[in-house]
């Protein structure tokens, strides 16, 4: 039995009928989606699509699809009674936390959303595959709750990019509501995977931060070689014997097209990937123009 009050449902159909009764009341819709294990950063987004929306739903959903083979989704941290307290305690309506099998009957899906180009960089080099699982989970997902607000975070940039460019492309009748990173006092984006880091391995993850704050000093201070950037972040990272780079990009902040300089109107954005111990850490900063 769950301490909280908040409803959960656990199937389809029963989050339909939730949300009906709450359109017949008027309200507007919100959607949170997330996997769980949930923090300050995930509170925030149900917060803030709390205040644009009377009825929030948050889901709960490890998706798999999501997954490579090598990674960590038999491993990715689960805690239900307190992902619960956080959605109630937030100001959540309801929680829909589907089962495997709900959302992939047996056989699979033979229907998948792909955004190739934007899926195909950075996370998408390391992670084959990765941004087809997100864009068709995200795509059953506002197709189930029909939401006016979907709520993501700018902690998963490229993935807010993809998931505005499926929104576009498929006119897809909801309004993207990006959130900024919630980060621990000492600049650690935070994450559910940060609960795989030690004491040590915790402390030696704030270079990540740490890098983006010198690659924003640099911009700041005048520099527009994107390179002398990149070299700035990968030389930050690589100061920490217990960090392992993964990328680090300066690149456009739509298109994610890696750049020769920093623009003097648009944005860029630095991005990038790093493993600390046995989690793998993203993180990313707009660049001042
Ligand atoms: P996840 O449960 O990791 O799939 O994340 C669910 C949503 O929460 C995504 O839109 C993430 O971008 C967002 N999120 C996760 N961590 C943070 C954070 N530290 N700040 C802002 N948003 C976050």
């Amino acid at each position: 039995m769950s301490r909280s009050e908040i409803p959960v449902a656990s199937s389809i159909a029963s989050v339909r009928d939730f949300i009906a009764a709450a359109r017949q009341s008027g309200k507007s819709i919100g959607l949170v989606p997330t996997m769980g294990a949930l923090h300050e950063g995930h509170a925030e987004l149900v917060r803030r699509c709390r205040s644009e929306c009377s009825f929030v739903v948050v889901s709960i959903f490890v998706n798999p699809t999501q997954f490579g083979p090598k990674e960590d989704l038999a491993k990715y941290p689960r805690s239900p009674e307190a992902d619960h307290e956080l959605c109630q305690a937030n100001g959540a309506d309801v929680i829909f936390e589907p089962s495997p099998a709900e959302m992939y009957p047996t056989g699979g899906l033979a229907t998948f959303v792909e955004v190739p180009g934007l899926s195909d960089v950075l996370e998408g080099a390391s992670r084959p595959g990765h941004f087809r699982g997100v864009a068709t989970v995200v795509a059953k997902l506002l197709n189930i709750v029909q939401p006016d607000v979907a709520a993501f975070g700018r902690k998963d940039y490229q993935q807010l990019c993809v998931i505005r460019r499926m929104v576009t492309d498929l006119d897809l009748p909801v309004r993207i509501l990006p959130v900024p990173i919630v980060r621990d006092a000492d600049g650690l984006a935070m994450s559910s995977r940060n609960r795989y880091l030690n004491a040590q391995e915790r402390v030696a993850a704030t270079v990540l931060s740490k890098s983006l704050h010198r690659a924003v000093a640099a911009a700041r201070g005048g520099e527009r070689s994107a390179d002398r950037i990149r070299q700035i972040l990968a030389e930050t990272i690589e100061s920490e014997h217990m960090a392992k780079l993964d990328y680090a990009e300066v690149a456009d902040s739509e298109t994610l097209t890696p750049l020769d300089q920093l623009p003097t109107t648009s944005g860029a954005v630095a991005l990038i990937a790093a493993r600390v111990g046995p989690a793998r850490l993203i993180d990313n900063v707009v660049l001042p123009a």
